[in-house]
């Protein structure tokens, strides 16, 4: 008998696991995770949904449990539609339901990316988002970034340089890894700068509703719609278990993403976006996020206590004003990859910062999310990650 010669394309040879690992890492008995950015599971809107498929699923059966229309139900795009109108100040000119954020931005490489075309990326940035540009073999740049996110100099450096980019990824609010905040001033810069160069960019708002304080600053699409998509998810306020996101952007551009979405899931769950449409029409997603903020403030409160109390001066941490996540910088010539099997016997995980550096050769980094932890168990978490670290001290 021949053995099977699997002859893998080169987009599935050579792609990490790390996602997985992150995914698989929850409800790890015994660990206390701070890797995965899911959400608190103890603010899931868990009697909303009980209480809508008791009371009016058999109503709905066949809308929700039928497929959908690819770009999404008329009905829910339009209570999409205005949220992002009453949220952002701008009435999306085109708009449509993806199966969750990272759905969008495949459709965004499928329709955009060649072999080899330039993406540029904050450095570091979001694991799924590097994933997913080089599945399609795109040669990813880094920008530089600091806590006020993107630097337009560095950008503008990038732009001067090299073929022209096929699209900027940037993720403006709370970004993961980092929880970075793109200054007000540096979004006006940035779209200037798009604008100059007819550069597309994809703006992914994951975290933008989930400032500690509720605050906002204008977003891409807001300033630009002729030059911004921007890739939205309900992962991080509703729930991922039902893979719901959007893109919404110029219109020349989403019937592409419609077309590229009918060579992939073909629609987005019909049940998803019953649920979401009728979550946001009956008007409950502001005492929702409302929750999910106060929520993520004392758990951040929690951690950043805890590293105070128990990482030597060698570690550095930013300090986010939202979000999930904060980074921690070790001492150069520390490897925190090197250091997840003493993590494991310790009862904590984090996620190493490489593969976040997209391509860099930066070793001494990692993220910890403080969104699914309780405070007592980020108290005890960042015990046992003092311990991981001290070691190596
Ligand atoms: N963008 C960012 C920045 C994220 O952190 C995530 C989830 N980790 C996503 C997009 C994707 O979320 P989903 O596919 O669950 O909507």
């Amino acid at each position: 008998m021949t053995e099977l010669d699997l002859r893998l394309a080169r987009r599935a040879a050579g792609s990490g696991d790390e996602l997985s690992a992150i995914l698989s890492s929850v409800n790890a008995p015994g660990m206390i995770t701070f890797s995965g950015g899911f959400p608190a599971p103890d603010i899931f809107p868990a009697d909303f949904v009980r209480e809508q498929a008791v009371a009016e699923l058999g109503g709905a059966a066949a809308v929700a449990l039928q497929y959908t229309p690819t770009e999404g139900l008329a009905s829910f795009r339009a209570v999409l539609a205005s949220w992002v109108k009453e949220s952002q100040g701008v009435a999306p000119d085109d708009l449509m339901v993806t199966s969750g954020g990272i759905e969008a931005l495949q459709l965004i490489c499928r329709t955009l990316l060649d072999p080899g075309d330039r993406v540029l990326v904050e450095s570091p940035t979001y694991l799924g988002a590097i994933t997913a540009f080089s599945g399609f073999e795109a040669r990813i740049d880094v920008v530089a970034a600091d806590h006020d996110g993107l630097d337009p100099d560095a950008l503008a450096a990038a732009l001067a340089t090299g073929p022209a980019p096929k699209l900027l990824y940037v993720i403006p609010d709370f970004q993961n890894p980092t929880g970075a905040w793109l200054s007000t001033e540096r979004r006006h810069a940035l779209v200037a700068l798009a604008r100059r160069h007819g550069l597309l960019v994809v703006e992914d708002v994951a975290y933008r509703e989930l400032g500690f304080a509720g605050e906002q600053r204008p977003s891409l699409y807001s300033l630009a719609p002729d030059v911004v998509v921007q890739v939205g998810t309900f992962s991080k306020i509703l729930f991922p278990g039902v893979r719901l996101g959007w893109a919404a952007g110029p219109p020349a551009l989403i019937p592409h993403l419609v077309r590229a979405k009918q060579n992939s899931d073909q629609c987005a769950g019909g049940f998803g976006q019953w649920l979401a449409e009728s979550f946001l029409r009956d008007g409950r997603l502001e005492a929702q996020l409302a929750r999910a903020r106060a929520a993520y403030a004392a758990r951040w409160a929690a951690m950043s206590a805890g590293l105070t109390t128990h990482l030597g001066p060698e570690f550095s941490w930013s300090e986010p004003r939202g979000g999930f996540f904060t980074w921690v910088t070790g001492p150069p010539g520390l490897d925190t990859a090197t250091l997840l099997p003493r993590a494991r016997e310790c009862g904590v995980a984090f996620v190493p910062g490489a593969p976040f550096h997209a391509g860099r050769d930066v070793h001494h980094t990692l993220r910890l999310a403080f969104s699914a932890t309780t405070p007592d168990e980020i108290a005890e978490g960042t015990r046992r990650l003092g311990l991981v670290l001290g070691a190596d001290r």
